[in-house]
Formats: C-alpha cells, sequence, structure tokens
C-alpha cells in the first residue's frame, strides 16, 4: 500500500481553540459545560465537564482521514457492545444523529471532529515505579483490548498510522533525519535494521489484526487499590488504531513498562504473562516480541525527535524525550535471543525448535578431558557447609574450596552448572545479584589432556583460551596450553592442547553470535541457561545443580503444617542462610533482616556454632544433674538483673517464661486475677495467652479472655485513648480505678503483666511516668509486677540493657526469652528469693530441657558475644541514625506518621492522615513487599499492621542500616 498519508510528515495540531470548542460542542452536540484542553502530540482533546458528567471532544489531525476517525468510533461502538473487561470511551451522536462531524479549522482544513465520554480514571503515566501487580494489569489490558478487537474489521482500519510496526522501516527512513546527533542516529538505524532482520523470517506468520496499537502507562487510567496502587481499567485513547501485527500491541505495552523499570527490564514479563493468558501468544509471537520492542522504541525516538523540532513550543511532543530513549536504551540492551529465553522459559514453554539440534549435539559430545575420572563436584550453593562463617563474601574461595576437593580426590573437582552460588551474592544491594552460573571451572592436573568434544571448527585463539564452533554452538574453554590453530577443523577427539595452570573454565552457547556472560540473575536463569545448556556430557559427571523447587516445597510445608502456624509473605523466598545481619534465599539473592531479633548477635555466629558443638560433644542433659553451665549461666543473667532479682527459673520459650511469671504470682498471692494492657502480645501456652489481646494475632481475643483477666488502654500515647505529653496521667488514673474497683469487689489483682516498651505496637515507648504509677497502683493493693522483656529487652534499646529501667522502675518478675537464645529455645523468669521460695508451695518446678547445658552455654555465649562485640553500644549507635534520618523522611512523606522505639527496637508508623491517624494497613503489606524486592526483610507490625517493624540483629551496621533507610525512601519517593 502506498503511503498516501504520509505518516512521518505530521501536520501540525489543529487551530481550534477553547472558544472554538466550546462553540462546537455548543452548536453540533447540544452540550454545554466548561472546557478544558487535554494534551495531545497532533490532535486536539478537549475534557467538557457538563452536568452529567464529562465528556471529549476532539478535533482530529489533518494527516487522519475521516475514514480513520471513523473506524476509530465503530470499533468503540464494537467494544462497548462486547463484555470486553475493560472501559473505553463511547462515541455520542451529534443533534444531527451522526458521530462523526467536520469541522474547519483557522487554518482553513476541514477536520473529523467527535465526541466521547470520558473514562473516569487516574493516569498512571505519573507512577515511577510499577509494581508486578500494575504490570501484569497493563499486559491483561492489552491482551483484552486485542482479544475485543479480533473480529473487528472496518475499511477505515487501512489507515497508515507511524506508530503501525508493520510500517516501522518505512517510517525510520523517512524520520531517521531528525535525530539531530549522528551516533545517536546510526545506533538506532542499526538496531532497528537488526530488529528488522529478526522479523523478516517470521514476519508473514503473525497474526494480523485491528489493534489498538497503544495501551501504554499514558493511555490508561484507573483507580487507586487499598494499597494505595494505581490499578488500570480503562483505556483511553484509540487514535493509533490499525491492522497491524497482534503480538505488536504487546510490544508497545511493553516498551511503555521499560521507562519504569530501566534496570530491570525482564520486568515486563509480568505483562507478557498477563497478555498471554488473555490470548495466547505463538511461537513465532514470542519470537517477534523483543524486535518489535526495540522497533517500537526506535520508532519513539524518532518520532520524538522529529515533533519536537515541528513543534518546540508543544509540551506533550518535547517532554517525553527523555523517557523515550530511555525506552530505547533498555530494550536495545537485551539481545534478542535472550529476551526470547528468557521470555518463553517464564511462559513455560519449550525449548524454541532451533536450538533442539544443539541440545542434541551437546548430549552426544565426546569427553574433553578423557583422562579425568568422576571429578568431585564442588558445593558454593546457599547451602554449603564449606561457607559457613561469612566465608563466602572471599570469591577467592571459590578457587580454593576446587582446589581442596581437587587435592583430596588426586584428581579433578568441578563446579555446579545452573548453580545458584553463594559465593556471587551482593550484600546490601537493591538489584537482583547474578548468581547462576552458566559454565563450569575446574582444577584439574597440569598436563591433562584436552580434546574436541564433536567435528569442530577452531573458531578464535586467544593465549589460554579457545573457541569451538560446533553443531552443538560455541564451546569457549579458558586455561589450555593449546596446540590448535584459528580456522583449523577438528575430528571428534582430536587433542586440543593439555591444561596449563591448572584452573580451567568452560561455557557453552548454543548460539556463536551470542558471548554469554559467566552468571545471570535468578530472573533471566532460565532462559539463560537454555542457550548455555548442561556440559555434564562433556566431563562425564553430572555437574547440573539440583532444581530449587521453593513453590512445592511451601506446598508440601502448607500440607503438612497446621494452616494457623503462619509464614511470612503470601508467597515467601525460600531462606536457607543466614551471616550476621543478611538472609540469603536459594536464588543467593541477599536481604537485610530487620525483623530477626531473636537472632540478637546475627546469623551463623561462628562462635555460637563452636560453643554448641563443643557442649554437645561433652554432655546435653536435663537440669536435674548438677554441670557447670545452668551456674554460671544463672549467675550471669542475675548478675545483669536489678538488685534483688537473684533467682532465676531457666525455661524454653517467652511463653514458658509468660506462663511461669504468672503461675508464680497466682501462687505467692495466692489470687487468681491479673491485669494487663489491651493489644499485648504475651504467648500462646495458657496463661500467656489468656493475658493476650492483640486483634492482629487473634480477632476474638477481647471476648474470650477468661474472668480473672482485666484489661486497661494500650498505653500508647500516639493513637491510644490518653495521648501526647501527659498521656501518662490518664493511663495511670485508669488503672489506678480498675486496681480499686478490683478491691472493692474482694478480688485484688496477683500481678500486672505489661512490656516496658510496647514492642507489639512496634515499639511505642511508654508515656514516661506511666509504668511507675501502674506498678504503684498495684503493689499498694498487694499485687506484683511483671515486665514481660521478651521482647525489648536484653541490651536491643541500646541506651539501657533492661525496657523498664526507662521509667526507673524495678519489677518484681522479669520474663526473657528470644534474644537469651538467638534462636535456640531458651526462656527465663528472673524474680526475688522470696518470690521463687514461695512459689514451692505448689510443688518442684522442672522444665527438661530449659536450661541443658546446651542450652546455658548458647546463653553464656550470646552474653559473651553481646558483651565483646559490643553489641548494646553498637544498637545504640545504629538505633539512633536510623531514627534521625527515619525522622527526615516524615518531614517530607506524610505517610509517615510517627518513628517509634529505640536502639534497634523501632517501628515506623503509617497512617493515611495524620490527623484522623487511619492506619495506612494495605500500604504497609505493599511497602514490605516492595522492600523485599530491594533486598530487605521487614514486617508489619501493631494492632493494625500498619506499622513496620524493625528489630534486627544488633549487629547491624552503619552501612547496611543506611541501606535500609535508603530502600524506604526510594519506595516513598517512586511508589510500591
Ligand atoms: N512475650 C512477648 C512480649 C513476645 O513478644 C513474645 C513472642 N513474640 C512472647 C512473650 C512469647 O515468646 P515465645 O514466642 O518465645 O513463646
Amino acid at each position: 500500500m502506498p503511503l498516501e498519508n504520509n505518516p512521518f510528515e505530521v501536520s501540525p495540531r489543529p487551530g481550534v481553540d477553547v472558544a472554538r470548542a466550546t462553540d462546537l460542542v455548543r452548536e453540533v452536540y447540544g452540550v454545554e459545560g466548561a472546557v478544558s484542553e487535554l494534551g495531545s502530540h497532533q490532535d486536539r482533546n478537549f475534557r467538557i465537564d457538563t452536568a452529567d458528567g464529562a465528556r471529549v471532544l476532539k478535533v482530529a489531525n489533518r494527516g487522519w482521514g475521516r475514514a480513520a476517525v471513523e473506524a476509530q468510533n465503530s470499533a468503540l461502538l464494537h467494544i462497548a457492545g462486547l463484555d470486553a473487561g475493560f472501559d473505553a470511551p463511547i462515541p455520542l451522536a451529534g443533534l444531527d444523529g451522526g458521530v462523526v462531524h467536520d469541522v474547519t479549522d483557522v487554518d482553513g482544513a476541514v477536520l473529523p471532529l467527535r465526541l466521547l465520554t470520558y473514562v473516569d480514571g487516574l493516569p498512571l503515566s505519573d507512577t515511577r515505579h510499577l509494581s508486578p501487580l500494575v504490570i501484569a494489569d497493563l499486559g491483561r489490558l492489552a491482551g483484552r483490548a486485542s482479544a475485543a478487537l479480533a473480529g473487528f474489521e472496518h475499511p477505515g482500519l487501512t489507515r497508515v498510522v507511524q506508530w503501525d510496526l508493520m510500517r516501522a522501516d518505512e517510517v525510520l527512513v523517512g524520520l531517521l533525519g531528525s535525530i539531530g546527533d549522528p551516533d545517536r542516529r546510526a545506533l538506532v538505524a542499526d538496531r532497528a535494521a537488526a530488529a528488522a532482520e529478526q522479523l523478516a523470517p517470521i514476519a508473514d506468520r503473525l497474526r494480523v489484526q485491528a489493534i489498538h496499537g497503544d495501551v501504554t502507562d499514558d493511555n490508561v487510567v484507573g483507580d487507586r487499590d487499598d494499597a494505595g496502587r494505581i490499578r488500570p481499567r480503562g483505556i483511553i485513547d484509540f487514535g493509533d488504531l490499525t491492522r497491524s501485527w497482534l503480538v505488536g500491541d504487546l510490544a508497545v505495552t511493553c516498551a511503555s513498562i521499560l521507562r519504569h523499570s530501566p534496570a530491570d527490564p525482564f520486568a515486563v514479563v509480568h505483562a507478557i504473562r498477563a497478555f498471554h493468558d488473555v490470548v495466547p501468544l505463538t511461537d513465532d509471537d514470542v519470537a517477534a516480541l523483543w524486535p518489535l520492542v526495540v522497533l517500537r522504541g526506535a520508532v519513539l525516538v524518532a518520532s520524538g525527535e522529529h515533533q519536537a523540532a515541528l513543534d518546540p513550543d508543544n509540551d506533550s511532543a518535547t517532554g517525553p524525550l527523555e523517557s523515550e530513549w530511555r525506552i530505547f536504551h533498555t530494550a536495545r540492551s537485551v539481545p534478542f535471543a535472550i529476551a526470547e529465553a528468557v521470555i518463553r522459559a517464564a511462559l513455560g514453554c519449550e525449548t524454541a525448535a532451533h536450538h533442539a539440534a544443539a541440545h542434541d549435539a551437546v548430549r552426544s559430545a565426546r569427553r574433553l578431558f578423557p583422562s579425568v575420572d568422576d571429578p568431585a563436584v564442588v558445593d558454593l550453593s546457599v547451602t554449603s557447609a564449606a561457607l559457613h562463617s561469612g566465608r563466602f563474601l572471599a570469591r577467592s574461595v571459590e578457587i580454593e574450596i576446587l582446589r581442596d576437593a581437587a587435592a583430596a580426590t588426586g584428581g579433578g573437582a568441578v563446579t555446579r552448572w545452573a548453580e545458584a552460588r553463594l559465593t556471587r551474592t551482593v550484600l546490601d544491594s537493591p538489584d537482583e545479584p547474578a548468581t547462576n552460573a552458566l559454565g563450569v571451572e575446574l582444577v584439574l592436573p597440569h598436563g591433562t589432556a584436552a580434546v574436541s568434544p564433536w567435528d569442530a571448527t577452531v573458531a578464535d585463539v586467544d593465549g589460554t583460551t579457545v573457541r569451538l564452533d560446533s553443531a552443538a554452538g560455541r564451546l569457549t574453554v579458558h586455561g589450555l596450553a593449546l596446540t590448535v590453530a584459528v580456522g583449523s577443523t577438528l575430528r571428534a577427539g582430536a587433542p586440543l592442547g593439555v591444561v596449563g595452570s591448572g584452573h580451567v573454565r568452560l561455557g557453552l552457547c548454543v548460539d556463536p553470535s551470542i558471548d554469554p556472560p559467566g552468571f545471570a540473575t535468578a530472573t533471566t536463569a532460565a532462559g539463560w541457561t537454555v542457550l548455555c545448556p548442561d556440559p555434564s556430557p562433556l566431563l562425564g559427571v553430572d555437574v547440573a545443580a539440583a532444581r530449587d523447587d521453593a513453590a512445592a516445597l511451601l506446598s508440601r510445608r502448607d500440607d503438612v503444617l497446621a494452616g494457623v502456624q503462619e509464614h511470612y509473605y503470601v508467597e515467601p523466598m525460600r531462606i536457607e542462610r543466614g551471616w550476621r545481619h543478611h538472609l540469603v534465599d536459594t536464588s543467593g539473592r541477599s536481604y537485610v533482616d530487620m525483623v530477626n531479633n531473636v537472632a540478637a548477635v546475627g546469623h551463623g555466629h561462628p562462635r555460637l556454632a563452636d560453643a554448641v558443638d563443643r557442649q554437645m560433644r561433652l554432655l546435653n542433659t536435663n537440669s536435674r544433674f548438677h554441670y557447670g553451665a545452668i551456674t554460671e549461666f544463672s549467675e550471669r543473667l542475675a548478675a545483669l538483673a536489678p538488685d534483688g532479682l537473684d533467682t532465676v527459673f531457666l525455661v524454653n520459650s517467652g511463653s514458658e517464661a509468660v506462663d511461669l511469671a504468672l503461675r508464680i504470682a497466682q501462687a505467692v498471692t495466692d489470687r487468681p486475677d491479673v491485669v494487663a494492657v489491651r493489644e499485648a502480645y504475651h504467648g500462646w501456652t495458657m496463661l500467656s495467652d489468656a493475658v493476650t489481646t492483640s486483634l492482629y494475632d487473634n480477632p476474638h481475643a477481647l471476648t474470650t479472655r477468661p474472668d480473672w483477666v482485666h484489661l486497661v488502654s494500650a498505653p500508647n500515647s500516639y493513637r491510644g485513648t490518653f495521648r501526647g505529653a501527659d498521656a501518662a496521667a490518664g493511663y495511670a488514673e485508669e488503672i489506678r480505678a480498675l486496681v480499686a474497683s478490683l478491691v472493692a469487689d474482694g478480688r485484688p489483682p496477683a500481678a500486672y503483666i505489661a512490656e516496658p516498651v510496647f514492642g507489639n505496637a512496634g515499639g511505642v515507648l511508654l508515656p514516661e511516668g506511666y509504668l511507675a504509677a501502674a506498678y504503684d497502683a498495684v503493689r499498694a493493693a498487694g499485687g506484683l509486677c511483671i515486665a514481660d522483656e521478651v521482647q525489648v529487652g536484653y541490651g536491643r534499646l541500646g541506651h539501657y540493657w533492661w525496657a523498664h529501667e526507662m521509667d526507673g522502675v524495678v519489677p518484681d518478675i522479669i520474663t526473657i526469652a528470644k534474644a537469651m537464645g538467638n534462636g535456640q529455645p531458651l526462656g527465663a523468669v528472673i524474680t526475688t528469693r522470696a518470690i521463687a521460695d514461695a512459689f514451692a508451695a505448689q510443688g518442684a518446678f522442672f522444665s527438661s530441657a530449659g536450661g541443658s547445658p546446651v542450652s546455658c552455654v548458647v546463653g553464656l555465649t550470646v552474653l559473651d558475644v553481646i558483651e565483646d562485640e559490643g553489641l548494646q553500644a553498637n544498637a545504640a549507635r545504629v538505633g539512633d541514625r536510623i531514627i534521625a534520618r527515619c525522622h527526615e523522611l516524615m518531614a517530607r512523606y506524610p505517610i509517615v506518621g510517627a518513628i517509634h522505639g529505640m536502639g534497634l527496637y523501632l517501628g515506623i508508623e503509617l497512617v493515611r492522615d495524620r490527623e484522623t491517624l487511619e492506619p495506612a494497613t494495605a500500604e504497609c503489606y505493599a511497602i514490605c513487599e516492595r522492600l523485599r524486592e530491594l533486598g530487605v526483610v521487614v514486617q508489619p507490625t501493631g494492632e493494625r499492621a500498619n506499622v513496620l517493624k524493625m528489630k534486627p540483629p544488633m549487629c547491624l551496621t552503619v552501612e547496611s542500616a543506611d541501606f535500609v533507610v535508603e530502600c524506604l525512601e526510594t519506595v516513598l519517593r517512586d511508589g510500591w
């Protein structure tokens, strides 16, 4: 078809202003309303606000032609008659009954005029970060638009639009000249030509139909979901409607996503999957997709530069240029073959047919090192036993482990293919690390002979590196003293040379034009490993890493564990490694662990591991025996407790400690009644659960308390019953009144239990003076005061060892657990000798494993580490820094309502409104999800799950703390 409407000679926009539009809409459509102009590249669009909703008046550019405008209207009416699954404008008839009219603009051009319903909603284009959900929404919308238009035909569809990717080459010929910079122009021309070359063999097989052609972030509108994300629902502009390649619709959508995620081009797979669910993609579509994305990028920049030159005063032409270049550069950064392989893997498609022969050839390879039998296969995975104590952080450990293994066998040793190596993890990084090995490394005896595994040609020789091309693609081997020359042809089994220094690396790639990296990210690994297949046949030993199916493991977990035994995250990563304040999942992605107050001294602590190992080999038994550790540990605990609290009970958990504390109080006072605070968590055993009223943990808690539990308000001066500076007086009065009424009823309390910093609310500090007043009131009635220090005590607050010290009080009973054992079951009750003795009225106390030799050694070692590594001081220093930096965020982002806590027990409370304190619960979950993508583990906490809880191992470094705050800032700034 000739380009009679020359698509790259874009006419200036129609000469119609707001006043004229106001007249037109009244005269032609009988509609009155406030008229304002909407931005457009080439047309004039006006919003008309009428009494019964908004309308859009559209005056088309003179290049359009009436038939094309009629085609659009007809398509919109077609869609309106379907259950298309998205909103779209509906054409409205004029006073004469027609839906397309003529208007003459100031230059005398006769242009098509239309009135459409206005699709309400928020635009997506201002959102910087698109979450995977939103990206999937976009792909789904594109798929639904394609599906809706599948049967649509209209003569006006033959209009040539410059965005039609079927015509991209012609369009670019006309527009490339507008790219002033010759290097950039050449680059665009080169990449477009490469894309066209990819498309050529399949173009004729691609499906052609009516397509929207512009389902992009600019052309969709949506509503905010609970978490505040805009979820696209409607498509607003059908100006690029044409007959073209169906897959072009998806390519255009993908390209628009790239501008939001230049660092992660494969964020688009969420859109591709969603599109595929609506309109299944064929093999050819998958092969065409990335070349079309690149072409779209090329047309965007060429057209953008052209339009900017033509209409330099039009902001909607000049504004987007930067992001158009970003799209182009991001698209071209991914080689076509890799894009195709990654997309195929993401869609679960089979290996591309054109790679199958190479894969067969790999399987029929001869052994590269015929004399090497059964080399040791070393483990560099996340679970490798050799990579303990932070050894994985030194890259050189890879070769050390290989050498050790080779020395042990006397033969050779080899790494695994497709293994996510722990040694390649990157700490404190927002980016997914490239951990998956695409090749293998070997240590072999010097002089080991290497032969060609196939009939092959020597493509390149460079020092100790040889590249062989064969039916299997390209094999690259580094580390040989070579005896072959470039260009020579080799028979299978022909000598290549011998092993030089002993360290050999090899990689296979079925496509010789690709120079694969050594390692791929988890997102791209499934695609890369198709291109770089398993070299086991060359080595005579299985070097493929076992596939890690975290999803299958999770479903087994769900099948076998009680449903109420929860896990973090809906789709949790599989964590198998911890080191200090870092966690590493099985893909080698590291996270700063901001939730593990249990691992107080950090994960994988070698001193702890050694101490346990030693004690386990010596003795582990129940605490009725007489051994050193139980005495030593209990003495240490008593020494840490306030004066007078000199007697220790050792148990296995916080719940047990609280349970025991309550029993002691009830036994000693011979009273059943206990005063507890609302919204608290104290444990799961009968007694500790009875005083637990957190609705987050149990929505029925308040209506199911036994009658001996009496509740007072949560002493939360930020959002509780009493707020602000003198909140303490209100809460104190409440507790005094409750105690008085209990006394009056003849049931004075046995005890009052509370966390001295409100951990369960996200580290809310109690109002000053409150705890002292509460203790006074309860003691005046003969009750005991229990400080539940399970979460907040033990040095975590930095400025205090015990949280109760903040209010200058001394409890009668302290409960501790968590940090004591660094994750090993360990808990304790510390009280006075008199109280402990009085409890003897209930008989003996015995907990088999509580206070066992191993537990006590763990407890002692944890205390030693806290002391020797200065972890309490570290908690103060790093915590103060996080608090200060989060206050800066609070000044800039209204969603941050409050910063609670102290040291390394912190809560960042998120609110929708700082006046009403409406909790930003869904946002909190979404932010945690996004933080996880960036490499930070944080969880929502508090009654309303709107507090980001931060209670990391106390060894958190300043670097990691800064990384966390920066990630949080990224999320608050760019969205989630
Ligand atoms: N008390 C408090 C304040 C707690 O936070 C917890 C646990 N979250 C417990 C007691 C119970 O401890 P455990 O889980 O070790 O039984």
